[in-house]
């Protein structure tokens, strides 16, 4: 089969590595020609609402799925009339949309932060009137990284906020004063088989994921049930193909659901090591049919980002059990460029691995927040 991918980035390329092995081939549609995919499988060079270009890859592939989420609901749709697209434009469109998302996890009864659309100054007076300080105001659409966000603490941030992000259409939510950031990765696919990788602990800094760890042990069973609920219930709710990912906060022992992927997610790279089947493989499995892989993991591990530069490869390699991933991409200041796994027998064993590997890979990194999650 041929797998046309909307995106060429480093989610493209473990998609593409992933089904390599399981005798797939790739196409892929990126705007950038020297995207980090275009190294390892066919690029074609587009925009995403070239239509030329769209029927092209529908022409050149058995089924299509994408990798980057601001890719035009209509260009989704306008290749879904001409081949397979999973997961459904649909679900693009929801996850596009701040809004939309937060009234569509609510349709679900999945809970969110308390949240008000904002298109106006009286909009946004009335909707910190109703939510209260501190608040986080978000632009609806195309904010990935924390970027297109401000949080609000007082008076003066909030017409400070609204003189820098007044244009856009918005979102005010709720501050929610979370203890963790969780994500659970879930996958279904054309046969309606689904599964579900354990819940992940997520460390950002900046708005940037640093830090991914799966602890299966670390939380209650229940609390693993209802974030596979949550889960079922928005795969089911879409007719979902595909790995699904969605952000979570843990306040308390309650689940606050953020925002949602329709795609393969950061938090889910640990998983080509650290899992019995990755999301990427999973995902591949999934959009084909075939059946799933399991989801078990094997041994402890963790997942640290490389922002912004390569650590230098022969550190990382040097430390028993570090998995390097270089995506190819030249280096700048925040941008993901690659990623260090690693995985031990033991957590005892891991959070002595990650002792050596964070002042490796993320120098900057608040190392005492990172181990306080190994332990
Ligand atoms: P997002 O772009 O929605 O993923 O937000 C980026 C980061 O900002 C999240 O990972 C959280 O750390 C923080 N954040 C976003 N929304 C909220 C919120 N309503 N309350 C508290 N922190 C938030």
């Amino acid at each position: 089969m041929t797998i046309g991918v909307l995106g060429g980035g480093q989610l493209g390329r473990m998609i593409a590595l992933a089904g390599y092995t399981l005798g797939q081939r790739f196409v892929f549609l990126d705007p950038g020609a020297e995207s980090s995919a275009g190294h390892v499988g066919n690029l074609r060079v587009g925009a995403y609402d070239d239509e030329e270009r769209l029927s092209e890859l529908a022409r050149k592939s058995d089924v299509v799925t994408y990798e980057f989420e601001n890719v035009p609901v209509g260009s989704a749709r306008f290749l879904n009339e001409l081949v397979r697209v999973y997961p459904p434009p649909r679900a693009l469109e929801v996850s596009q949309d701040r809004l939309d998302e937060k009234q569509f996890f609510a349709s679900m009864r999945i809970p969110t932060a308390g949240f008000a659309a904002v298109s106006s100054q009286a909009e946004l007076e009335a909707a910190v009137a109703k939510l209260g300080l501190p608040a986080v105001l978000k632009t609806r659409r195309f904010g990935y990284d924390g970027k297109g966000q401000w949080i609000l603490r007082t008076q003066d941030d909030v017409a400070r906020a609204w003189e820098a992000l007044g244009a856009a259409s918005l979102v005010l939510e709720a501050f929610v004063p979370f203890e963790r950031e969780l994500s659970i990765l879930a996958v279904r696919s054309t046969r309606g088989e689904t599964r579900f990788w354990p819940l992940v602990e997520n460390e950002h800094r900046d708005g940037i994921l640093r830090l991914s760890m799966p602890k299966s042990d670390a939380w209650t069973p229940e609390l693993q049930a209802r974030a596979e609920a949550y889960a079922a219930n928005v795969l089911a709710e879409l007719d979902y193909v595909g790995v699904l990912a969605i952000e979570l906060f843990l306040v308390g022992d309650e689940l606050v659901a953020n925002e949602m992927a329709p795609r393969v997610h950061n938090s889910g790279h640990w998983t080509i090591e650290g899992a019995e089947t990755s999301q990427f493989e999973n995902h591949v499995r999934a959009i084909l049919g075939m059946p799933l892989g399991s989801t078990r993991t094997i041994g402890a591990c963790a997942m640290i980002n490389a922002i912004g530069r390569l650590p230098p490869q022969g550190d990382v390699l040097a430390v028993e059990g570090a998995h390097l991933h270089a995506y190819g991409k030249d280096g700048a200041p925040g941008r993901k460029v690659g990623h260090v796994t690693v995985r031990a027998e033991t957590k005892r064993e891991l959070a002595e691995k990650l002792e050596k590997l964070l002042p490796i890979v993320d120098p900057q990194g608040v190392a005492p927040a990172s181990m306080r999650q190994a332990r």
